[in-house]
Order: C-alpha cells, then sequence, then structure tokens
C-alpha cells in the first residue's frame, strides 16, 4: 500500500512524561506505517523549554499561526518540585497558556463516547462540548477585605482625568468586594470562535449567562453574541441547519441534564471551568476527554485533556508494566490530520482519520480496553492490557478496515 501523501507540515509539539512515550508509540504504530508523515517539529518537552528559556514554545505557538494546524502533546506545567526534579533555570508558565495567549484561542472540550462506558446520566446519548472563555472575570479581578464600616465604590477615570462612580455598597461592618472585568475584544473573539467551530462540527451553539441579574456585566456577553450572529452568522447557521440559542445558566443546566446531547454549549471563564469538570466527569473518564484551542481566524491546536499521567512515568522509568489509556492523545492526532486533510483537500488523509477513530472505539467496544476503561466499563469481558498492547491492539483493527 502506498503511504498517504501530505503537502503542508503539521505542528507537531512533543511533550512530557507518561505522554511523551505514548506520542511515539502512537506515531510509530498507527501514523508513519500508513502516512508519509510531514511534521515541523517542535520539542516542548520541559528539558528543552528550558534549553531554550521557554522560546520553543513561542515559536510553536508562532508556527501554528503560519499553518494553521498543531497538534500537542501534554506538558508538565513547572511548579517549585518541578524546578527541582529539573533543576530549571526559571518557573517557566504554562506552555497552553503561553500557546492560548499567542493565538487569542477559545478551547472546546468534548468526551469521546463508547458503548460500554455509560455516562452517569442516562439521557446523553451523543458529546456535550463545553467551550469556556479563557479571559477574565474572576480568574482577574481584584479583591479586597473591608475591616469595617465604610463606603466601597467603583471608580472608571477616563483619559482625560474624568471619573464615573458607582456605589458597590455602604457597609455597617466589615465584609468583602471583588472588582472584576472583561474586554468586549475578546468576548467578540470567543463568539467568534464559538460560531465558527458550530459551523463546521455542525453542532447548534447554546450560550448562557446570568443577564438577568448582570444587565450591564453578562448583558453585553448576550448582546455581543447576538449582533454578530444577527450580523455574520444567521443565514450560514440557516443554510447548515443548526442553531444558534441563548438562555439564563440556570435554565441552561437543567436542559442540559435532560438533553441527548450533540451541541456545543459555551460558558463564561467561571462557569466553563466548573461545567467541564461536570460534564467530563459524568462522561466516564478525563482519559477520553478531547481538547481543542480554536483562534478567531480558524487557527486550531489539538490536544487530549489530561496531563502528563506522572504516576505511570515513575512506573515506566522503573520498568514497570502500565496501562495507560492513549485515546485522546489518538484523537488529537485524527483532528489535527482531518483539519490538514480538509485544509488541503486531501481526501485519504481525511479518509484515515475516520477510520483510525473507528478503529480506536471499535477495540474498545470488543472488549479490549487499558485499565482506567477496564474498572468502569459495563461490557462483561473486557480485556485490560498494557500501554502497548492496546496501541498494537488498535492497529490490527485498523489493518483490517484499511485492507
Ligand atoms: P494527569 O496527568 O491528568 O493524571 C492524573 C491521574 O489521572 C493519573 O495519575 C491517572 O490516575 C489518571 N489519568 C489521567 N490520564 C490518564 C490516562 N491517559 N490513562 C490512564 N489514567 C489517566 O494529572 P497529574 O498527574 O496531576 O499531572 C501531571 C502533569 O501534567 C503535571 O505536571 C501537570 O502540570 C501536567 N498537566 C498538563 C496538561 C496539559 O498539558 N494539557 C493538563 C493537565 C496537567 P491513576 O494514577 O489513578 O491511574
Ligand atoms: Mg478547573
Amino acid at each position: 500500500m502506498d503511504k498517504i501523501k501530505m503537502t503542508t507540515p503539521l505542528v507537531e509539539m512533543d511533550g512530557d512524561e507518561m505522554t511523551r512515550i505514548l506520542w511515539q508509540m502512537i506515531k510509530d504504530e498507527l501514523l508513519i506505517p500508513f502516512i508519509d508523515l510531514k511534521t515541523e517539529y517542535y520539542d516542548l518537552g520541559l528539558v528543552h523549554r528550558d534549553e531554550t528559556n521557554d522560546q520553543v514554545t513561542v515559536d510553536s505557538a508562532l508556527a501554528t499561526k503560519k499553518y494553521g494546524v498543531a497538534v500537542k502533546c501534554a506538558t508538565i506545567t513547572p511548579n517549585a518540585a518541578r524546578v527541582e526534579e529539573y533543576n530549571l533555570k526559571s518557573m517557566y508558565k504554562s506552555p497552553n497558556g503561553t500557546i492560548r495567549a499567542l493565538l487569542d484561542g477559545t478551547v472546546f472540550r468534548a468526551p469521546i463516547v463508547v458503548k460500554g462506558i455509560e455516562p452517569t446520566v442516562k439521557t446523553w446519548k451523543k458529546p456535550i462540548t463545553i467551550a469556556r472563555h479563557a479571559y477574565g472575570d474572576v480568574y482577574k479581578a481584584s479583591e479586597m477585605k473591608i475591616p469595617a464600616a465604610g463606603k466601597a465604590e467603583i471608580v472608571y477615570t477616563d483619559e482625560n482625568g474624568n471619573e464615573t462612580r458607582e456605589l458597590i455598597h455602604t457597609f455597617d461592618g466589615p465584609g468583602i468586594v471583588q472588582g472584576m472585568h472583561n474586554l468586549n475584544g475578546s468576548i467578540e473573539a470567543f463568539a467568534k470562535s464559538c460560531f465558527n467551530y458550530a459551523l463546521e462540527t455542525k453542532q447548534d451553539l447554546w450560550f448562557s449567562t446570568k443577564d438577568t441579574i448582570s444587565k450591564k456585566y453578562d448583558h453585553t456577553f448576550k448582546d455581543i453574541f447576538q449582533e454578530l450572529f444577527d450580523a455574520e452568522y444567521k443565514e450560514k447557521f440557516d443554510e447548515a441547519g443548526i442553531e444558534y440559542f441563548y438562555t439564563l445558566i440556570d435554565d441552561a443546566v437543567a436542559r442540559v441534564i435532560r438533553s441527548e446531547g450533540g451541541y456545543i454549549w459555551a460558558c463564561k471563564n467561571y462557569d466553563g471551568d466548573v461545567m467541564s469538570d461536570m460534564v467530563a466527569t459524568a462522561f466516564g473518564s478525563l482519559a477520553m476527554m478531547t481538547s481543542v484551542l480554536v483562534a478567531p481566524d480558524g487557527t486550531t491546536e489539538y490536544e487530549a485533556a489530561h496531563g502528563t499521567v506522572q504516576r505511570h512515568y515513575y512506573k515506566h522509568l522503573k520498568g514497570e508494566e502500565t496501562s495507560t489509556n492513549s485515546v485522546a492523545t489518538i484523537f488529537a492526532w485524527t483532528g489535527a490530520l482531518r483539519k490538514r486533510g480538509v485544509l488541503d483537500g486531501i481526501d485519504a488523509l481525511v479518509d484515515f482519520a475516520n477510520k483510525l477513530e473507528e478503529a480506536t472505539i471499535e477495540t474498545i467496544e470488543n472488549g479490549t480496553m487499558t485499565k482506567d476503561l477496564a474498572l468502569i466499563t459495563t461490557l462483561e469481558n473486557a480485556n485490560a492490557v498494557n500501554s502497548q498492547d492496546f496501541i498494537k491492539a488498535i492497529r490490527e483493527t485498523l489493518e483490517q478496515k484499511l485492507a
């Protein structure tokens, strides 16, 4: 069989620990035998980030802007313990944060649904994708403890020194205050990424805030989404046969639980933080969650939602067997390859990505899976295998499909 040819390179961001081991296995077993894999390689492993003073992370984000599509392995976000473990020159920022800031993107997280791993919520049949706004609100707030009676106000001073004031509260004893902000530009970029992603994946888009209570702050989110939708997206949504639907956050929560799934739920920063963990857990496993960063200009970076699985890596280093789930990392690759195939008009690449996803799901549904899934599956004769054998089993299923 001839290998599938690629025309534009994929930006490949390698990472750390157990996921770095899986990364290589996936390439060797599931990609290179079938594709003339063309990537521009960036080593975001912590050792190389340290050698380059983290310049490699910035370079990989700039390459993503240039080529349009990237695939990223999980990476360590250094803390004090990592600075010591790797003898780092500095406690570098989170690579995901650096990349997100440069691409100004929105993160979409979606579960990979397979038979035998049943959602806790019985009505859920299709994935629910959470789109979380990644800027501002309580994550960039100023806070103050009020020690005793007094008046707290919000003050805005324009460039000419004119002040506008709004009373927060007249305290007659101790209390607390918080001041937070957002930017119209950031909300617009968020809205654009959501509308574009809905069109690309042909799913309805839900958006929820608390605009009845927050008549200026949350209402601005609602208005920006609606204005942009009416001006630029309404016709495209009609053509695609999908809907944009706004509702209050508490109504959205109730509807989500009663729904079948199969839509994107856009959330403000805090709501998205909380709801994505709720949705991920209720779908069964963090190891079955994909994550994709989409910039307003369409630039896309695919990854797994989980971390570097440190505990398994230390077992691996001791020569012990691991059973680490590679599904989310495989789906990061298939997402990126499919996108590259669509952009470059290479049908064979799109078809390969689809078949590799099908092969992965079928392998699990036929009973071969990693330990994390074997523990929660409703399948009766589940067979828990090690990291390597799971990938080899997927390769067998894939070869049958391609034959
Ligand atoms: P983690 O890598 O997500 O793993 C936490 C635990 O979840 C594991 O010990 C394992 O449980 C289970 N798990 C996660 N992914 C799994 C998989 N694919 N297969 C099987 N089990 C899986 O989180 P962590 O160990 O707390 O973090 C390790 C490093 O990851 C940290 O340095 C952090 O900075 C980094 N991180 C990176 C990203 C990213 O790059 N996107 C995201 C989050 C964290 P058991 O041990 O019970 O088997
Ligand atoms: Mg969180």
